[in-house]
């Protein structure tokens, strides 16, 4: 047994044993330490080996021969297995939220409402729609020379599919990719973030307790290395979800072979407040969709626009409600905001607000670490009179920072919403619904949300992705499942004694007959029509060799 899977499914009291005994199997390979580490604190919560070539080899190996079992256990079987394992994660919930508020530092009730409640409710979707989107469709033919046939498309599982996830959402990022694989009849290989190594393998004990086998789903943790090692391995497709920077670093080694990827990249999603728009319900949603998460969220709101009229009222209201929040650790139940994953996401945030200090942007609330609390802290920030020169509006920060700026009329908003390389999410406010639509059809996302903001990822049946740099395909819903399947087209013909008229035997009465037959469908007015069947008379009688 390869060394990760060792260390991955034992604690740290065995750990050492396990080590040893299996240094002689890689020794040629120098092995690279990962850390699961609780950002608050830095305390170090398990270590592992970060899993190498060979185990990825061996681990995508063992998954395609396990695939062929698991999907001849038919959707109605898998179904039944994803009812356990749902059942069995209501069960563990607060245990599952435990791991995450550990792990990746945020507040318990986020871990039980954006990950948890997310991932029971794709499995709800899945039990009650899995085997209607996965079941063969029939596909009745228009065109008049394939009425004989009978049509019918096959949804086929590509075989292994390959996950990358990041650390933001360590749990539901995986389960719903991994659950929509699943049920679809493939295999899983995933490589969790290297941050979050400790909530996907509470993903695999929940699925392997409720009856995946073992190789059907499995996780190899492991770094970006691992990553790009399973990028190269002999997956079938891969799904990533992570930076547009590693990204566009994996779409290049995918084109080399033609493996077909979903590219789940970030965003820089824009909130539009339009000038009729409930103030105390706009800023509440500001507040909330920058800071949720401590501003690490693909979908977070990354820049806020807000009509110039209602700009100063709207940013007074922001800034009450941000200084009543909570910052601290996860743990804690009052807690609001927890701390950023790493120094190195701190440093990126602290950046971004120092550029934009720098080019005039005004400080209304935070603008600082928050050290009395522990590691990678932040104050939740509110900038005013930021501008598209500054790399708050133009880089994904991933922090907790509100960046709000005035706009006169709707076609500047949408102008300055589509003024980005991003185009994941976007929403816009008002109490105007048509008004809203009219924008919302013009903004250049994978999703616009009018008078409500982020919560379309917990929207089971909706589709999940972005345009632009944020990425190609789409997760959740029936389009999530269509990304796990390749199509296939079953064409019988219902005369197999009938030779076809288009095969050999052309000649020039053949052609005539079919002009006319091409006049008899698609001629505009009905006395052409009827002409064009008089002279195509005869053509099912045409001599064909
Ligand atoms: P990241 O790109 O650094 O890492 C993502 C995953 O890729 C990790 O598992 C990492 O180990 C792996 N990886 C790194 N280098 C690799 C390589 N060369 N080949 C293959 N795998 C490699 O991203 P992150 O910091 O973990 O996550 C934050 C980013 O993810 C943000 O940009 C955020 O917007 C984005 N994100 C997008 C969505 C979405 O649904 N669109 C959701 C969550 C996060």
């Amino acid at each position: 047994m390869s060394l990760w899977f060792e260390v991955a499914n034992c604690d740290l009291k065995h750990k050492s044993t396990n080590y040893n005994s299996s240094v002689a199997v890689n020794l040629q390979i120098p092995l690279r330490k990962i850390s699961s580490i609780n950002p608050a604190t830095g305390a170090i919560l398990r270590e592992f080996e970060s899993a190498n070539e060979e185990d990825i080899r061996s681990a995508v190996m063992r998954a395609r021969a396990a695939q062929p079992a698991w999907n001849d256990l038919g959707v109605q079987k898998r179904v039944g297995i994803l009812r356990q394992f749902q059942q069995s994660l209501l069960e563990r919930k607060a245990e599952v939220a435990d791991v995450i508020v550990q792990e990746a530092g945020k507040p318990r009730a986020e871990a039980l409402t954006t990950e948890v409640l997310v991932v029971l409710d794709t499995a709800r979707f899945l039990i009650e729609n899995g085997y209607r989107l996965l079941r063969d469709e029939s596909l009745p033919h228009g065109n008049l020379v394939a009425k004989l046939k009978t049509g019918r498309l096959l949804r086929e599982p590509y075989g292994v599919i390959g996950i990358i996830s990041p650390w933001n959402y360590p749990f539901s990022i995986p389960a719903t990719e991994s659950l929509a694989a699943l049920v679809a009849g493939n295999t899983v290989v995933l490589k969790p973030s290297e941050l979050t190594s400790l909530c996907a393998l509470e993903l695999q004990s929940l699925l392997h307790g409720a009856g995946v086998p073992k190789d059907t789903f499995q996780v190899v943790v492991g770094d970006g290395a691992t990553g790009a090692a399973l990028t190269q391995s002999a997956i079938d497709k891969l799904v990533f979800t992570g930076s547009v920077a590693t990204g566009k670093r994996i779409a290049a080694i995918a084109a080399e072979r033609l493996l077909p990827v979903v590219l789940e990249l970030g965003g820089k999603d824009p909130m539009i407040v339009l000038d009729d728009a409930d103030i105390d319900v706009a800023s509440s949603a500001a507040v909330w969709g920058a800071f949720v998460n401590a501003g690490q969220a693909c979908l977070s709101v990354e820049r806020c626009y807000v009509q110039s009229r209602m700009y100063e009222e709207f940013l007074f209201a922001c800034v009450a409600k941000t200084k009543k929040l909570n910052v601290g650790h996860g743990a804690d139940r009052e807690t609001d905001i927890g701390p950023l994953i790493n120094e190195r996401q701190l440093r990126i945030v602290e950046s971004h607000v120092e550029d934009a200090r720098n080019r005039g942007a005004r400080i209304l609330a935070g603008g600082a670490r928050y050290p009395e609390l522990g590691r990678n802290f932040y104050c939740p920030t509110v900038l005013a009179d930021v501008t598209h020169e500054m790399r708050i509006m133009r880089e994904e920060t991933f922090g907790p920072v509100l960046p709000v700026m005035a706009f006169e009329n709707d076609d500047e908003a949408v102008r300055l919403a589509n003024d980005s390389e991003y185009g994941l999410a976007a929403s816009v406010w008002t109490r105007d619904s048509a008004r809203g639509e009219k924008i919302a059809r013009r903004i250049q996302a994978g999703t616009v949300m009018v008078n409500d903001a982020i919560s379309c990822f917990g929207i089971s049946e909706a589709p999940h992705g972005g345009v632009k740099a944020s990425g190609i395909g789409r997760a959740h819903g029936r389009f999530g499942i269509d990304e796990m399947v390749r199509l296939k087209y079953l064409d019988i013909d219902r005369m197999p004694g009938m030779k076809k008229v288009w095969w050999y035997g052309y000649g020039e009465k053949f052609a005539q007959q079919m002009e006319g037959f091409l006049d008899s469908q698609f001629a505009r007015r009905f006395s052409d029509r009827i002409a064009g069947l008089i002279r195509s008379a005869g053509v099912i009688r045409h001599k064909k060799i």
